[in-house]
C-alpha cells in the first residue's frame, strides 16, 4: 500500500467511527509562550483538554505535522543516525474530548492495524503504565484488561514514567499512556532474541509506533499534578513508521515517503545510497532536513536570528554542511528539492504547492549566505580538530558561532564526528557576556491561575462595543527580572488581544473603588489575557472594562487600510503577493508581502492611487462571522498559510470584487474614516519578502503637514518667490559659478603670495630659509604654495604661520637634499606646535601642524627660525 493510501485509510477508518477529520495545525505555534513548534497532534486542541473551551466536535482525527528539535521533544542529535526519528514527521492521531476512553481508543487501534492494514498480530507489543508512587499514580490495570482480549500477557509490558507518562511540555495536559510497539525483524532473528527484550531499547526493528494518552492531568507550574474536569484520548501515531510497517521496509527512508528525495540526492551527489554508513546519513539527514526547512517557511516562519527563525536556519544549516562534508555539494542544493516535495504532499497540505517559488527562494538565498562563509570555517575547524587537544574550546565555537554562522550544534556534530567535545559551557559563557552585551530580557516566571470565579469560555466584545461590564475569572503573576506583571482573564472583554498583527488594546478595569491600568491585551491559545501591573485589593463583584477608545479608532484604520493595500498590491505587482507578516497599532501599518523586486516610484504612487480611491469612495464594511470556510473562499478570500481557522471564520469585506479577507481584527466601519494613505518607505525585509510602511488618517496628515511646512519655510527663506523650484535651481546654478569664480580667486592669490614668498628667501647656513605670517583661503592653498615652492627653489626651508579662517596652522617644507642630509619636517612642526597649543606632523620632508591659540604664530615662527639658525 502506498503512503497516501495509507493516510487516507486512517483517515477514512476514524470517519466511520464518527470522527470528524481536521486540518493540521500550522507547524508553527502562535499564541502560545510555552511551546515554538507543534510537537504533537494534540497542541492544537490543548485547549479543550484545558477546560478553556468546549470542543465542537468530541471526536476528531487528522494528520498533524510536528516537528521535533526544540523543547521537551527534540530528536534532533538521531535524525538521520537512526532510521525511525525526523525532524519534521506527520502524527496521525485520533481524538476524544470527555467522549470515549480507553476501550474504544485500544480497540480501535487494534482494529484498523491489524484488520485493515493487516499487520501481524504476533509482532505487537502494548506497553502500559506501571505507576509511580512519588506521584500517587496507580498502575493503568484498566488498560491492560483492554490489550489482553487481544495480546496474550507475556506481550503487555510495564512501563515506567518516562515512557509511559506523557506530557507535551513542563506543564500542560497529561496523562499516563499505553504504546504499541511493532517487531520488524526477520522471524529468524526473532527466534533467536524475543521481541520483547528489544521494546524500548532503542532497536531499529522493534520500534513504538502508536501512542495512546489518556488525558486526565494537568501539571502546574510547580509541578504539582491537578486533576481535569474530564477524561480524554489523545492518540499519535508516527506516519511514517507506520508506512515501514505496512510496506514491509527496515527503515523510515526506504518507504515511498523517502525514497524520492533519497533517490535525488544520492544521484546528484554521484554516489549510490546504502553503500557507504558516511554518505547514507549525509542523504537521511539531507532527505529529512528538507521537509522541516520547508514546511515551516510555508508556514510562515522565515529563517532568522533568533527563536523560531534561528532554530530553521540552524536546521538548513546543518543540511547544508552534511551535503558539503560528505557530498561535495558546493552549490546551493537544497531548493531544488522543493519539486519533490510538493509532488509528494500535493493534495495533503497545499501550503507547499500554494508557495513553491517563494519557498524555493527563501531556502536558496540562505544556502548561498552560508556557503559564503562554511568554507572559512570548515577549514577554521579543521586546523583546531587535527591538533592534539580533545575539546574545542567554548571560545572558538563561539567565533565559529559569531563569524562564521555555525550553530552550536553544528560544531559539536563536527567535533563529534572527529572524536572531539566542545566546551559547551564556554560556548554559553561567550554567549552570555554578548547577549548582556545587548541587554537581555531574561527568564521569566509564571504562576498558576487562580480562580476567581468558575467560567470557561470567554466572550470578546470588542467587535461592537469598546466597555463592558463583567467580572475576573482567573489571574496570576508574571515575573521577569525585577519586573512583577499581572495577567487577568475577564468573562466577557472589549480588549482585542494581539493577533493578526493588530497590537493589543490598553485602557483599564474599573473595580468597586480602584482603577487598575491594563498595559497590553494578549491571546493565550483562546484565552484574552489582560496585563497589570498591580491588581486591586479585591478581585471579586464587577468590574468594569473600558479600552483606549482613541486608541483603537486609530489602529482600526491601519488595520482596514492593511487589507485596502493587500489587495491594490496584488492588482499593481500580480497574484503572487501573499501576505507574510504585518504589524497594525495606532502610529503605523507594516505589511510584508512575498514579491521579487524593489518596487519602483511608478508601483508605489499606483498602489497608493488605489488605496486613496478605495478610502473616497467610502465603502461601507461587510463583516460576517460564522461563515463556514469552503463557503468563504469560495468569496473569494484567501486564507493565509501559517494560520489557524476552524471550520467556521470571520470575513471583513470592502466591496466584493477588491477586498474580501479572513480576519479576526478590527476594522472601520467605512473606509472613508481612514481617511488619507501614505507608503512612508519600501524595502526588502527577507529573502524574497518586500515591507511596506505606511500612515493613514492623523499620521497620514501630519506627514504631509511635515511636508508643506518645510516648503513654506524655504519660501519664506528665498523672499517667497514666484516658483519655489525655479528659484532653488537658480540658486544651486549661481552657487556652483561662484564656487567656481572662488576657486580661481584662490589660485591667483596663492600665487601671488608664493611669488612674493620666492623674493623673501633668506640664506641662512647654506640653505633658502622662507617664513610666512599670514591668512590662506583654504588649506588646500596653503599646501599648494608649499609644494610650488619647494619645486622652485633649491634648498628650500619653508616655515609658514597661517591663519585658516581664524584658524592657526603650521606647514614645513624641506628641499630632498635637506632631508637626505637629516633634516626632519615632523621634528620641527612638533617643537613649532607648542607655540600655538597644538600638534601634528607629516613625512620628513612635510609636516603640517594644527593648533588652538591664533596669537602664538609668531613665537612658533620663532621658534622655528631659531632652530634653522641654529643649526
Ligand atoms: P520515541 O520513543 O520513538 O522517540 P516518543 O515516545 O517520543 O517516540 P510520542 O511522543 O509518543 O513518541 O509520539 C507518538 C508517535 O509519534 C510515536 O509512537 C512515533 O510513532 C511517532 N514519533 C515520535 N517521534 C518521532 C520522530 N522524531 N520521528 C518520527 N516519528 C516520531
Ligand atoms: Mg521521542
Amino acid at each position: 500500500m502506498d503512503s497516501k493510501s495509507i493516510r487516507r485509510t486512517f483517515l477514512e477508518f476514524f470517519e466511520s467511527k464518527k470522527h470528524k477529520i481536521v486540518p493540521s495545525a500550522p507547524i508553527v505555534v502562535q499564541n502560545d509562550p510555552t511551546l515554538m513548534f507543534t510537537n504533537a497532534g494534540m497542541n492544537q486542541f490543548k485547549d479543550y483538554f484545558l477546560g478553556n473551551k468546549v470542543a465542537e466536535n468530541k471526536r476528531v482525527a487528522d494528520t498533524q505535522k510536528c516537528l521535533r528539535v526544540s523543547g521537551k521533544h527534540n530528536d534532533l542529535e538521531e535524525v538521520g543516525i537512526d532510521t525511525y526519528h525526523h525532524t519534521m514527521f506527520e502524527m496521525l492521531g485520533n481524538w476524544s474530548f470527555g467522549d470515549y476512553f480507553k476501550e474504544e481508543a485500544i480497540e480501535w487501534a487494534w482494529e484498523l492495524l491489524t484488520g485493515q492494514f493487516k499487520l501481524p498480530k504476533d509482532r505487537f507489543y502494548a506497553t502500559i503504565f506501571e505507576g509511580d508512587s512519588t506521584e500517587n499514580l496507580d498502575q493503568d490495570s484498566e488498560a491492560k484488561k483492554f490489550w489482553m482480549k487481544h495480546l496474550p500477557e507475556d506481550r503487555v509490558l510495564n512501563g515506567n514514567k518516562k515512557d509511559n507518562f506523557w506530557e507535551m511540555g513542563d506543564t500542560g495536559p497529561c496523562g499516563p499512556c499505553s504504546e504499541l510497539h511493532i517487531d520488524l525483524r526477520p522471524q529468524s532473528e526473532v527466534d533467536k532474541v524475543p521481541g520483547k527484550d528489544l521494546v524500548n531499547q532503542d532497536h531499529p526493528q522493534v520500534v513504538e509506533i502508536w501512542n495512546l494518552v489518556f488525558i486526565q492531568y494537568n501539571r502546574l507550574s510547580n509541578g504539582i499534578l491537578e486533576n481535569l474536569p474530564e477524561k480524554h484520548v489523545d492518540t499519535g501515531m508516527g506516519f511514517e513508521r507506520l508506512a515501514m510497517a505496512i510496506q514491509g521496509k527496515q527503515s523510515n527512508y526506504d518507504t515511498d515517503v523517502f525514497q524520492p528525495l533519497i533517490q535525488w540526492v544520492a544521484k546528484k551527489g554521484g554516489v549510490e545510497y546504502g553503500n557507504d554508513e558516511k554518505t547514507d546519513i549525509a542523504i537521511r539527514v539531507i532527505s529529512d532536513h528538507i521537509r522541516a526547512i520547508a514546511f515551516t517557511i510555508a508556514d510562515g516562519q522565515l529563517p532568522s536570528n533568533n527563536k523560531a527563525g534561528y532554530v530553521i536556519r540552524r536546521i538548513l544549516r546543518r543540511a547544508v554542511r552534511y551535503g558539503y562534508t560528505f557530498l561535495r555539494f558546493k552549490e546551493p542544493f537544497l531548493h531544488e528539492m522543493l519539486d519533490i516535495l510538493v509532488d509528494q504532499f500535493d493534495g495533503v497540505f497545499p501550503e507547499l504547492t500554494g508557495q513553491k517559488d517563494f519557498i524555493a527562494k527563501v531556502i536558496k538565498e540562505e544556502e548561498l549566505s552560508f556557503l559564503r562563509t562554511l568554507d572559512n570555517g570548515l577549514k577554521k575547524l579543521d586546523t583546531i580538530t587535527s591538533g592534539s587537544s580533545k575539546t574545542i574550546a567554548g571560545s572558538t565555537a563561539f567565533e565559529l558561532y559569531d563569524t562564521y554562522g555555525f550553530p552550536l550544534d553544528l560544531t559539536a556534530l563536527i567535533a563529534r564526528e572527529n572524536n572531539m567535545e566542545v566546551d559547551e559551557a564556554g560556548f554559553k559563557k561567550e554567549m552570555e557576556v554578548q547577549k548582556n552585551r545587548s541587554k537581555s530580557a531574561g527568564k521569566q516566571t509564571t504562576g498558576d491561575w487562580t480562580v476567581v470565579n468558575e467560567g470557561d469560555d470567554v466572550t470578546f466584545l470588542g467587535y461592537t462595543d469598546t466597555q463592558s461590564t463583567t467580572k475576573v475569572l482567573r489571574y496570576r503573576e508574571v515575573k521577569q527580572k525585577d519586573k512583577t506583571q499581572f495577567q487577568i482573564v475577564l468573562e466577557a472583554t472589549p480588549f482585542y488581544a494581539e493577533s493578526g498583527g493588530q497590537v493589543g488594546d490598553t485602557g483599564y478595569l474599573q473595580f468597586t473603588d480602584e482603577k487598575i491600568e491594563v498595559v497590553d491585551t494578549k491571546k493565550e491559545n483562546d484565552l484574552i489575557v489582560h496585563f497589570t501591573k498591580k491588581l486591586p485589593a479585591s478581585l471579586d463583584g464587577e468590574v468594569k472594562a473600558v479600552v483606549n477608545e482613541s486608541k483603537r479608532r486609530l489602529t482600526e484604520n491601519n488595520h482596514s487600510a492593511t487589507h485596502l493595500l493587500h489587495a491594490a498590491l496584488r492588482e499593481v505587482l500580480g497574484d503572487h503577493v501573499q501576505q507574510k507578516g504585518s504589524l497594525v497599532n495606532d502610529k503605523i501599518l507594516r505589511f510584508d508581502f512575498s514579491h521579487f523586486s524593489k518596487m519602483t516610484a511608478e508601483e508605489i504612487e499606483e498602489v497608493e492611487q488605489i488605496v486613496n480611491q478605495k478610502i473616497r469612495e467610502n465603502i461601507a464594511l461587510d463583516e460576517k462571522q460564522n461563515v463556514p470556510i469552503e463557503k468563504a473562499q469560495e468569496m473569494g478570500a484567501m486564507a493565509l498559510f501559517g494560520e489557524k481557522y476552524g471550520d467556521f471564520v470571520r470575513v471583513i469585506t470592502f466591496d466584493p470584487r477588491y477586498s474580501v479577507e479572513l480576519c479576526g481584527g478590527t476594522h472601520v466601519p467605512r473606509t472613508g474614516n481612514i481617511g488619507l494613505f501614505k507608503i512612508v518607505s519600501e524595502g526588502s525585509s527577507a529573502a524574497g519578502v518586500r515591507r511596506i510602511e505606511a500612515v493613514t488618517s492623523v499620521e497620514a496628515e501630519k506627514f504631509y503637514k511635515q511636508k508643506l511646512n518645510l516648503i513654506t519655510e524655504l519660501e519664506e527663506m528665498l523672499k517667497n518667490p514666484k516658483d519655489l523650484k525655479k528659484s532653488v535651481e537658480n540658486l544651486v546654478k549661481e552657487n556652483l559659478a561662484n564656487q567656481k569664480k572662488l576657486d580661481q580667486l584662490n589660485n591667483q592669490q596663492a600665487g601671488q603670495i608664493k611669488n612674493q614668498l620666492k623674493n623673501d628667501a633668506k640664506e641662512v647656513n647654506g640653505k633658502k630659509l622662507i617664513t610666512y605670517k599670514g591668512e590662506f583661503p583654504s588649506v588646500d592653498s596653503m599646501k599648494q604654495v608649499a609644494f610650488d615652492l619647494k619645486r622652485e627653489v633649491d634648498n628650500l626651508v619653508l616655515l609658514i604661520g597661517a591663519n585658516i579662517n581664524d584658524k592657526p596652522m603650521l606647514t614645513v617644507m624641506l628641499a630632498d637634499d635637506l632631508v637626505k642630509n637629516g633634516m626632519n619636517a615632523n621634528e620641527i612642526i612638533r617643537k613649532m606646535a607648542s607655540a600655538i597649543k597644538g600638534g601634528g606632523g607629516g613625512q620628513p620632508f612635510y609636516a603640517t601642524a594644527g593648533g588652538k591659540d591664533l596669537s602664538g604664530l609668531d613665537e612658533a615662527l620663532k621658534i622655528g627660525t631659531d632652530l634653522i639658525e641654529a643649526s
